[in-house]
């Protein structure tokens, strides 16, 4: 009966299945044949099916309500659904869909099947397949779960948050109300990992995220947004006293003791709320918020106001604008001559980075450059500059005719960085400039916070024969002892110490204490700032070798200068 269309009239049924069950038995697939009743009661199932789901062919061909029975509750309904559909139309049937094993296991087919007519076009049975698909669908759920959640907390990841923030602004803004955002952050948090290892550390944000999704109002979504960062989206409309109540009581679960292994632990959060219908502006403000809240932890929370917050508000903005400016390469840099004072000609440049603000115009490097510095984005914009500078100081040399000289400023970020040295060598090699050329401009405080590490990095930058110079000298901790302990060249005066050299005896002391010590050190000494014809007299005299300041020109564009018109004493 299963093959009568080939035309096999004659065959048996037996004779049949004697001639495909070699074929049949041994496919990757459970082969079966249904009634179309009511139930699609079983006529014939292959082997293949017992080891998927515990039950023998001969269970499945007396027992007729087995099928329905082993169905998932989920999937129940609309499996018989699709049955009668088939039944009713004759459309051929595409599931996937859960059985229960014998054992109680999940199993998930896939169910392909046709419906068979004899030679009259009268519809006779259900002839398919199925196909043990779990191991896919267990692989995928893995997927998705690494890709949408959090494996410490298992609770949504920062790109999962979006999506459902995003999701949740759709429908309150659609029914006309602000989202509620709240933000939280544990309280020093990198002291229990100092204090207790990282392990403990990972030990107590899993609890949190439990504790946190504990707090939540049924509906509302949780995900760790990074290290000790939590965000909890409100999904169902809230008034700001709601808020405070999920607050409250998420403070209340992350303040009971922790269990540390040796005695009890613990942790504190702040959470900023704010509420809205941008989900950019909502995390923001709520990460401000939350920032407020640092500084009254008796109250653990604070809503989000743009009086007291304009100003963090406004530097969240930069921080924005600068990732995008990077992107986008609104940098420039210009060049300042440094004069060579024995010959009277420029020995090099330095480089000083600009930001062409699309609405703020351009904005000088004290204006961005500390923000690079506490976001880190100053690794990848001192890398643009590195290669920038090292690539104009090559085209200068050619312009000069004779080797020229680049200087680029160095922040602690990027020296601590571990990729520093591979920037250094990367920016070098791409320009040729000979490595002679290019200086390093560091300052004090860079070298206060430089461990071992970075003391070998300097040593390996030097040993490919880069320059290294200690920039704004005087200014910072004045230690001596850096220029012993860092393989320095070369040390830039601080123009504090050069602008009134002219007109104060006192900071001509000073200032001839520091070029004494040079000399007798043996480094080259760079006077900076120098902005008249008598502070440039007074530095030569003094014996600084180079000197460098608006009275030599301004940081522009070498190209717009005539290169060697430097003033004369
Ligand atoms: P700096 O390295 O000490 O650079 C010298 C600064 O003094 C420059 O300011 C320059 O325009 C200014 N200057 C030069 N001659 C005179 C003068 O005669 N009188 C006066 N009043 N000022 C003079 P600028 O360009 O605003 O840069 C400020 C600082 O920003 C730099 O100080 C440097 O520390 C930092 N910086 C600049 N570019 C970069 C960069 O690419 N990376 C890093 N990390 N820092 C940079
Ligand atoms: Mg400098
Ligand atoms: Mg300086």
């Amino acid at each position: 009966m299963a093959f009568r269309e080939r035309g096999d009239d004659d065959l048996s049924q037996d004779e049949v299945f004697r001639r495909y069950r070699t074929l049949i038995d041994h496919l990757p697939l459970v082969v079966y044949l249904d009634e179309l009743d009511s139930i699609s009661s079983n006529i014939f199932t292959s082997r293949q099916i017992e080891p998927i789901l515990g039950f023998s062919v001969e269970e499945w061909a007396t027992d007729s309500e087995l099928f329905s029975r082993l169905l998932h509750p989920e999937d129940r309904e609309r499996v018989l659904a699709a049955h009668v559909h088939t039944h009713e139309t004759h459309e051929p049937l595409s599931l996937e869909y859960r059985l229960i094993a014998r054992d109680g296991r999940v199993v998930w087919l896939r169910d392909e099947g046709v419906v068979v007519f004899d030679e009259h076009q009268s519809p006779v049975y259900l002839q398919g397949y199925l196909l043990d698909i779990t191991r896919e669908r267990e692989a995928e759920q893995q997927l998705r779960q690494l890709a949408l959640y959090d494996p410490l907390t298992g609770l949504a990841n920062r790109a999962f948050f979006h999506e459902r923030l995003r999701h949740a602004i759709k429908l309150r803004h659609d029914e006309g109300h602000a989202t509620g955002l709240l933000y939280l952050d544990l309280d020093d948090f990198k002291g229990i990992n100092d204090r207790w290892g990282h392990d403990l550390g990972d030990e107590v944000l899993h609890e949190i995220g439990r504790r946190i999704e504990r707090s939540m109002r049924p509906g509302d979504t949780a995900a760790r947004l990074g290290g000790d960062e939590f965000a909890i989206v409100l999904t169902e409309p809230v008034t700001p006293d709601d808020a405070v109540g999920v607050a409250e009581r998420l403070l209340a679960e992350i303040g009971k003791p922790l269990d540390s292994g040796s005695g009890p632990l613990y942790a504190t959060a702040s959470i900023g709320i704010a509420f809205g219908s941008d989900d950019e502006t909502l995390l923001r403000e709520a990460d401000i918020a939350m920032y407020r809240a640092k500084g009254h932890p008796e109250v653990g929370y604070a809503f989000f106001d743009s009086q007291l917050d304009r100003v963090a508000l406004e530097r969240s903005q930069r921080i924005v604008e600068l990732r995008e400016g990077i992107a986008r390469g609104e940098f420039r840099l210009d060049y300042q001559a440094v004069v060579d004072l024995e010959h009277n000609r420029i020995q090099g440049y330095e480089a000083l980075v600009r930001w062409e603000h699309p609405t703020a115009g351009e904005l000088p490097p004290g204006e961005f450059i500390p923000l690079a510095e506490e976001t880190g984005l100053i690794v990848g914009l001192g890398e643009w500059v590195l290669t920038e500078a090292c690539t104009e100081a090559v085209r200068l040399c050619q312009l000069h005719g004779r080797p020229i000289h680049m200087s680029v400023n160095v922040s602690a970020r990027q020296l601590h960085h571990s990729d520093f040295l591979r920037h250094v060598t990367r920016a070098l090699d791409s320009s040729a400039l000979m490595p002679s050329l290019l200086t390093l401009e560091l300052t004090e405080s860079t070298l206060l916070s430089s461990n071992e590490r970075v003391a070998r990095t300097l040593e390996r930058i030097k040993a490919l024969g880069v320059v290294l110079a200690l920039d704004d000298f005087g200014t910072g901790y004045a230690s001596l002892s850096y220029l012993r302990q860092f393989p320095i060249d070369v040390v830039k005066i601080d123009r504090s110490f050069t602008a009134n050299a002219d007109s104060k005896d006192g900071d001509l002391v000073l200032l001839k204490g520091i070029i004494d010590l040079g000399h007798a050190l043996e480094l080259n000494l760079v006077a900076e700032g120098i902005e008249t014809p008598e502070q440039h007299t007074i530095v030569r005299k003094l014996g600084c070798q180079q000197a460098q300041g608006f009275y030599f020109g301004r940081p522009t564009h070498p190209a717009q200068r005539d290169l060697d018109c430097i003033p004369r004493v």
